[in-house]
């Protein structure tokens, strides 16, 4: 079970200097203020924060918003009120809190109406505090990994609503690690039957495919090598609900997806992704159309790669990813890799730079063929109210 003391560790990681007092005097307020309320599962409510806190750790965010995860169920489930937690630990973390408590209460009758609206609540929420929007994908993350205590009908509910809305905006943060594991949980619980079918089908390849790809990473490292690219290279197993929904546009079976299973290889520099591109496109013929230069052109989420598929040594087609370790921490934590976890006075400016740069991103006017492309992606029209 997780601890405070494992929340610590992570954080020390990547903030040698980090405010420890600071936060075990959140974990203990929160600690404190849940004192007697449990989870469905039993346990001690304190477990959901803390499990919030340390997703947030892992995003390798500042001390206040660890904090204000710690604290974020306090105000709507204890009779601790916001000023308390100004008085305690300023008014960033009670501004955080409040945000996230307003994201909870929204209830709407109708299903849409609800999205709908959470949709607008959210994204106005996040215009002014984006670390608002982290929290509540961390807790929504943690609620799924929990779900097997929720009755069926909140599972699917839950599940669904994952995936229309919460997923897609992973996506549109470039959150990619959560993303996926919003998604392959909700899957898990939406279409059981299927997912399982898929799981008990990839695993029974899985053997021949790991195989076909170490021989394609030991041919493309033999020949990095011997042009002086230090990589490392991965092979990389696609979520589930990706390759799934890949069947399904498709109408293919399984064995008819390629890229089930992928490489990934990680460089220096820029100038190293376009040699490493080349030495694959001289091993093996790569094919048309399926190459893409996200280096040049950043998506909207800020990810940056080169992508190709080829011809791989057995004749099959092999998707290779190429991008440098920074591109690397974009690729999976998005927004999130974007942010200073330096505390005082500097750390505020740079937070207030990139929060104006967030704003101008996300906003829809401005963006609108991204906005519609978002807007299929959740199927719900937001300008239709
Ligand atoms: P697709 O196969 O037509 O979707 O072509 P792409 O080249 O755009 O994407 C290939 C794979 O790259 C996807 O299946 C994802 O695994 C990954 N990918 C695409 N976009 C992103 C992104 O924004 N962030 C991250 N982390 N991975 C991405």
């Amino acid at each position: 079970m997780s601890s405070l003391f494992e929340l610590e560790q992570k954080i020390l990681l990547y903030n040698p200097s980090a405010d420890i007092a600071f936060l075990r005097k959140a974990y203990n307020f929160a600690e404190n203020a849940h004192r007697g309320q449990k989870r469905i599962s039993g346990e001690d409510y304190i477990v959901h924060p803390l499990a919030i806190a340390i997703i947030l750790a892992e995003l390798q965010l500042d001390i206040k918003t660890v904090a204000a995860g710690l604290l974020h169920d306090v105000v709507e489930d204890t009779g601790v009120t916001l000023a308390d937690i100004e008085n305690n630990f300023g008014s960033e973390v009670a501004r955080m809190v409040d945000g996230v408590t307003k994201l909870g209460k929204l209830q709407f009758q109708s299903r849409e109406e609800r999205q709908a609206e959470n949709l607008r609540k959210m994204f106005l929420a996040m215009a002014k505090d984006i670390r608002v929007i982290l929290i509540k994908l961390a807790d929504r993350l943690h609620n799924l990994r929990t779900l097997q205590f929720q009755s069926e009908r909140k599972q699917k509910e839950v599940a669904e609503e994952t995936l229309v809305f919460f997923a897609p905006l992973a996506h549109r943060l470039g959150i990619y690690k959560i993303k996926w594991e919003l998604e392959d949980l909700s899957f898990r619980y939406k279409e059981p039957e299927q997912y399982q079918h898929l799981k008990m089908q990839i695993a029974k390849t899985r053997a021949k495919r790991e195989e076909y790809i170490q021989e394609v990473i030991r041919l493309l490292a033999e020949k990095l090598n011997a042009v002086n690219i230090r990589a490392e290279i991965q092979g990389r197993p696609k979520n589930l609900y990706s390759i799934y929904q890949k069947m399904v546009e498709q109408q293919k079976e399984l064995k008819d997806i390629f890229d089930v299973q992928a490489v990934r290889v990680l460089v220096d520099t820029v100038k190293d992704c376009y040699g490493a591109l080349g030495i694959a496109h001289t091993l093996w013929k790569p094919i048309p159309g399926r190459f893409k230069d996200y280096i040049a052109m950043p998506k909207s989420n800020m990810y940056q790669s080169l992508h190709t598929t080829v011809i791989g040594p057995n004749g099959e087609p092999v998707e290779i990813q190429i991008r440098t370790w920074d591109m690397h921490r974009v690729a999976e934590y998005g927004i999130a890799a974007h942010w200073k976890y330096k505390e005082g006075k500097q750390g505020d400016q740079d937070l207030d730079k990139k929060l104006a740069w967030l704003r101008q991103m996300m906003d829809f006017q401005h963006d609108a063929r991204d906005a519609r492309e978002f807007m299929e992606n959740l199927k719900i029209d937001l300008f239709s109210q």
